[in-house]
């Protein structure tokens, strides 16, 4: 099962220290991501390679090779733990994580490790742009001259000299140079717990970070397991209708929900409508201005409090739990397309996921071929700020069995058609 902790926080807070403390306590994999930049820097060094040859670097991303084993690190092959630690490296390894391919590589190459699995990852962007959807995400933080104290101790440690002066006038330069990068800046993700390390000792940070986990971790447990479609009674259908109408009639009046390409929609059968995925407002427009019944599949964990739980028991949304394999969830889906009702799925995975480099998820594509559906794309275009237009404009069903032609990446090939028609739908409609 997939659950990813994401530390992230500037140089010399003992996210290094604390990751490795917190994989071993809670048997997660540990991804240094610093390392993986490290390992870029060291390779560009060694080849000689000027940071301005973008054509040279692309060359050098395609062919590189970084593994992690029995914590040591692996460069094409060779173990690197140390020499990616070495002053040549660290002065260098900042400018290098800030140049765009160089990132682009690191985190696919990051969320590719990571993927299905538990893992603990640090770095600088984890939880804001490597896995914005992390069960857990904590930022560290310390002064500058604290956290050059420990670096400064730490190199010793590790043989490694250089004098108390220059670490910290590193740590500041490289301060200055992740907060204000244009890509993949240093930021703390909005629910990011943040812990100011300071005047902590290692003990009292892993302790603080401990709470945290255990507490996610029961929670989805609790929700995973406790999240019960609710039975269609006639109170229900009755509070269904109202609560239609009486939100159908704000957001009518707030957005201007404009639906063009109704006449796409396949009539008298089931189908899935993927659409492109903004924020939540998107999903509620699907739901509350349309005249058809859609159910969409989201994490249950989002429907865990208050108003928004009614509305998901409300509107019988289709609970998945984070497992890939959630074999009650496909059933569930694929009794729904049988009975012919509409599902609502986001091929993005994640709100803005194309902007954020997301794979397209081939879900969709997947129970549409089981369920020997098709799937209407939807194009969704506009800002949702109170008073401007949205429109949603729904394309021509895509017939799934036309991609099966024995291409073992048909699944993908169909899902990145979907998605394409997508982004089709939204650029071309006023
Ligand atoms: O954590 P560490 O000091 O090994 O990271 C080396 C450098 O790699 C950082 O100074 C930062 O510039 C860059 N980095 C990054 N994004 C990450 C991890 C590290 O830009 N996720």
């Amino acid at each position: 099962m997939s659950f990813i902790v994401a530390i992230d926080g500037p140089s010399g807070t003992g996210k290094g220290t604390i990751t490795e403390l917190l994989a071993k306590k809670f048997n997660f994999q540990y991804l240094d991501t610093g390392a993986t930049y490290r390992c870029v820097t060291l390779k560009l060094i060694k080849e000689k390679v000027s940071l301005d040859d973008t054509e040279k670097i692309k060359e050098v991303l395609n062919e590189i090779k970084i593994e992690f084993k029995d914590n040591k690190v692996f460069l094409d092959k060779e173990d690197v733990t140390k020499k990616i630690r070495e002053k040549e490296v660290t002065n260098l390894v900042s400018q290098v994580s800030h140049i765009k391919e160089v990132r682009v590589a690191m985190v696919e190459l990051q969320r590719r490790m990571s993927e299905g699995k538990e893992v603990i990852l640090d770095g600088r962007d984890i939880g804001t742009n490597v896995f914005p959807n992390a069960e857990v995400k904590i930022y560290l933080d310390a002064s500058s001259e604290e956290r050059a104290k420990r670096r400064y101790k730490q190199n010793k440690e590790k043989g490694i000299d250089i004098p108390f002066e220059e670490v910290k006038k590193n740590i500041e330069f490289r301060d200055q140079n992740d907060k204000n990068a244009t890509v993949g800046p240093l930021r703390q993700a909005e629910d990011a717990v943040y812990i100011d390390t300071t005047n902590l000792s290692i003990k009292q940070v892993e302790k603080k970070a401990t709470k945290v986990i255990l507490k996610k971790k029961k929670l989805i447990e609790k929700i995973e397991n406790g999240y019960k479609m609710t039975k269609d009674t006639k109170w229900k259908r009755f509070q269904k209708s109202f609560v239609k109408g009486f939100l159908g009639g704000l957001y009518h009046i707030v957005f201007r929900p404009k639906m063009v390409g109704l006449e796409n929609l396949p009539k008298d059968e089931g189908f899935i409508l993927c659409a492109k995925h903004i924020n939540y407002l998107d999903a509620a427009g699907l739901i509350l201005c349309n005249k058809f019944k859609i159910r969409f599949i989201a994490k249950a964990d989002l429907f865990r409090f208050g108003i928004l739980s009614y509305l998901g028991h409300l509107f019988d949304i289709i609970p998945v739990k984070r497992d890939k394999s959630d074999l009650n969830s496909i059933k569930m889906c694929l009794k729904a397309l049988k009975n012919k009702e509409i599902l609502g799925i986001f091929p993005e995975g994640t709100r803005k996921g194309l902007e954020k480099n997301m794979k397209v998820k081939n879900g969709a594509v997947f129970l549409a071929e089981k369920a020997k559906v098709k799937i209407v794309p939807v194009g969704i275009k506009g800002s949702f700020k109170p008073f401007t237009k949205v429109i949603f404009n729904y394309g021509k069903p895509i017939n799934i069995e036309d991609f099966k032609n024995g291409d073992p990446d048909w699944l993908d090939k169909a899902s990145m058609k979907v998605m394409d028609d997508i982004v089709m739908l939204t650029k071309n409609v006023d």
